[in-house]
């Protein structure tokens, strides 16, 4: 473990270092309140013993300035206090200390409240571990393992607010597999699923790193083109559909004769600013479009500014 002392005086400082080291642990020694903060800053220790009294950020200046730092990774912090004095104790666990040991510092308690210090790191680094996995998988859709409905929300807001702040443009692809229920009747559910899989690794490897491909309902995908007119996004969906149909997954129950895609594009750019729900509708709009053409097809929406559709 990283361990951080903090004392202004040179001699406790020592002591405390020495009591550290003889526990096993890497120390950086602060010799006041202000170089502790700033040690802290590069150094992310995973526990800090410190001073109460220092010049400076004092002991619990530095605990509130850990606290309110809230990083993904737990510090644990142990205050070194004067013998008997309860109200500094107090304010100190107020603080945010986790815990404190009187002075003159004995290495025997430094090491045993370093035990401590251990294990409920460990156990916040777990707990860390374990809410950014179910974060991921929340945002996942399992069958295809593309992002789902609730990262799409999250990423469309975020794009649209920038694109809304800097006048960018981005557009929507709402692209929806052609036929499909005749496919699952045909060939199965099971082997639905398996094409669904083939069809969304295919249009993951279409685009630029900043695309987003998202699973949007049952055999439906989305695609959002940051910086992208909608002339741009034209080509690479018209790709997608090809990168499709290229697959040549065997589908009796299409005029094609294999599994194909339609596609409809709306796009926010200059004349053209909607929401980011009306753009979802648009590209909707423009799906129905291209369904109704005859599929394997692209459709841009009607909406767009002198639209080349
Ligand atoms: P269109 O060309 O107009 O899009 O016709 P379609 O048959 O593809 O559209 P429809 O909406 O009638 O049917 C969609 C089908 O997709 C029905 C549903 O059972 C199937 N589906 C949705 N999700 C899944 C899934 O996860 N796995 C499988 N195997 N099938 C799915
Ligand atoms: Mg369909
Ligand atoms: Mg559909």
């Amino acid at each position: 473990m990283r361990v951080l002392v903090a004392d202004d005086d040179p001699g406790s400082l020592l002591v405390a270092k020495a009591a550290v080291e003889q526990s096993g642990h890497e120390c950086i020694a602060a010799a006041d309140g202000d170089s502790a903060w700033e040690l802290y800053q590069q150094y992310r220790p995973q526990a800090v013993v410190t001073d109460l009294v220092m010049p400076g950020l004092d002991g619990l200046a530095l605990c509130r300035a850990i606290r309110a730092a809230g990083t993904d990774s737990y510090t644990y912090i142990v205050l070194v206090t004067s013998q008997g004095s309860r109200e500094d104790v107090l304010a100190g666990l107020e603080a945010g200390a986790d815990d404190y040991v009187t002075k003159p510092l004995d290495p025997f308690t430094v090491h045993t409240r370093l035990l401590v210090a251990l294990r409920i790191t460990s156990l916040h680094a777990d707990l860390a571990r374990y809410r950014s996995a179910l974060a991921e998988q929340a945002r996942t859709d399992p069958l295809t393992k593309l992002s789902n409905r609730l990262k799409l929300d999250e990423d469309l807001e975020l794009l649209h607010g920038l694109s809304e702040r800097y006048g960018q443009d981005y557009c929507l692809a709402m692209c929806d597999v052609d036929n499909f229920k005749s496919y699952n009747d045909i060939y199965g559910h099971p082997a639905g699923d398996i094409a669904l899989q083939e069809v969304a690794a295919i249009l993951s490897g279409q685009g630029r790193k900043s695309d987003g491909i998202y699973r949007f309902g049952g055999e439906e995908f989305l695609l959002v083109l940051p910086n992208q007119s909608w002339r741009s996004a034209r080509i690479l969906v018209e790709r997608a559909r090809a990168a499709v149909q290229a697959l040549g997954i065997v589908h009796s129950g299409d005029p094609t004769g294999v599994l194909t895609l339609s596609a409809g594009i709306s796009a926010y750019m200059e004349g053209h600013r909607p929401g980011s729900e009306q753009l979802l509708e648009e590209a909707d709009t423009a799906l129905y479009a291209a369904k109704a053409e005859g599929r394997n097809r692209v459709a841009i929406a009607s909406a767009i500014p002198g639209d080349g559709a």
